[in-house]
């Protein structure tokens, strides 16, 4: 039996690839191998295995067939040759860095990054004799002038969390080409089905699964997808030896079942959000909006270009500051004060207080944002449910 082929479309892959039922007795659904260890007939097969010489799970550090599954499948999404699945999306990201540099090395980051990313390369990389220069990306032009001989890794994710800036990968990817270093995007905020960084010219595409792709706020899980050749390196050597952040079989089947209404998921997500978007910019409370499908979005045309759709994320910001935003996110009843991201549940946060206080009040405003931002992700409840929460709080606190 054979579910998929090379030429199915988005969602049937996203169902089927990688699983074959009658492999495991017509099992709808993969088994979770719940086990650390794989028996080998002989001492030999053994010693294969751990050679490289042989195929086979030896532990599951390495490797799973529930895990295997998901790294399958998500390689067919993101059209990329392999994929490795880990712990977290934090886990992906320290084991590309982490294999790829050396001391003496250089990378180049986009100067608005997810939180803890950022607190990565702004404090901690930097101890293993790594430098970090943070630069602005969405404009591509900047970028040659901060590559030096030594920049390994350039680093963007796009639209930016949390403020929806959006980076050009094509044209990222030709200069880090030229250039010989590797283009890493994180695509979290997009999904394989809005955007698909490989086939844009990137290297590696890391994710946190945690987000979009679990999609129901259950699970933990990172994904890393790129050549075969930098999946095995990544698998032997940034996973199994240095930060050991492996899935667990069990958050490796709960991200697959995820996957199978991914594209159901983000198109809605999308319709809702681009919805909200506007309503929210008309609101006479509201200061900036800051949506990419919105025409008031400075790289409008490149988002349209790079992205199928404009996503489920929201950055907006009230005339009154910090102390509105604040007095906002109290007063919604619906939407759930909470960080994360891509759940069926809308879920919003302060940024500058939350997810981004690595940054300090200045290096903020510097890497393009103010305390008083408010992040919204928007979920799977009707759209209308939702604008009444949005409008009402905003009319509640404005009077
Ligand atoms: C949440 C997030 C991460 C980190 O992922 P975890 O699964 O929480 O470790 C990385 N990048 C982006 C863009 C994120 O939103």
């Amino acid at each position: 039996m054979r579910n998929d082929s090379p030429k199915s479309g988005f969602a049937t892959r996203a169902i089927h690839h990688g699983y074959d039922p009658l492999d495991y007795h017509g099992a709808l659904n993969p088994p979770v191998f719940l086990t650390s260890t794989y028996a080998f007939d002989r001492s030999d097969t053994g010693s294969a295995r751990f050679a490289g010489a042989a195929q086979g799970y030896v532990y599951s550090r390495v490797g799973n067939p529930t895990a295997s599954v998901l790294e399958s499948r998500i390689a067919a999404l993101e059209e990329g040759e392999a994929a490795l699945a880990t712990s977290s999306g934090m886990g992906a990201l320290t084991a590309v860095l982490w294999t790829l540099l050396n001391a003496g090395d250089e990378i180049i980051a986009d100067k608005t990054l997810y939180g803890c990313t950022f607190s990565l390369l702004r404090h901690h990389i930097q101890r293993f004799g790594v430098a970090v220069r943070f630069v602005d990306l969405t404009d591509p032009a900047a970028l040659p002038a901060a590559l030096s001989s030594k920049t390994r890794v350039v680093l963007t994710e796009t639209p930016a969390n949390p403020n929806m800036r959006v980076v050009d990968i094509a044209a990222c990817a030709e200069i880090c080409r030229r250039a010989g270093c590797l283009l890493v995007v994180d695509n979290t905020y997009c999904t394989p089905y809005l955007q698909r960084p490989l086939s844009l010219g990137a290297d590696l595409v890391v994710h946190s699964a945690t987000k979009y792709l679990g999609g129901h706020g259950d699970l933990l899980a990172g994904i890393v997808v790129g050549s075969k050749a930098h999946i095995e390196q990544l698998r032997f050597i940034g996973v199994k030896e240095l930060n050991g952040a492996c899935i667990s079989a069990i958050d490796a089947f709960l991200v697959l079942r995820g996957l199978k209404t991914l594209s159901l998921r983000m198109e809605r997500h999308c319709q809702t959000a681009r919805r909200l978007a506007s309503d929210l910019e008309a609101a006479p409370q509201v200061a900036r909006v800051d949506y990419p499908g919105l025409d008031s979005h400075p790289q409008r045309a490149l988002a349209g270009r790079q992205m199928k759709a404009f996503g489920g994320m929201i950055a907006l910001e009230l005339k009154g500051g910090l102390a509105a935003g604040r007095a906002f996110m109290d007063a919604l009843k619906l939407a759930t004060r909470a960080v994360s991201l891509g759940d069926a549940e809308t879920l919003v946060q302060h940024p500058a207080s939350m997810t981004h206080a690595t940054y300090d009040s200045e290096e903020r405003l510097r890497h393009g944002f103010t305390d008083g931002l408010i992040r919204l992700s928007v979920g799977l409840e009707d759209y209308e449910d939702l604008r009444d929460d949005l409008l009402g709080a905003l009319a509640r606190i404005a009077r």
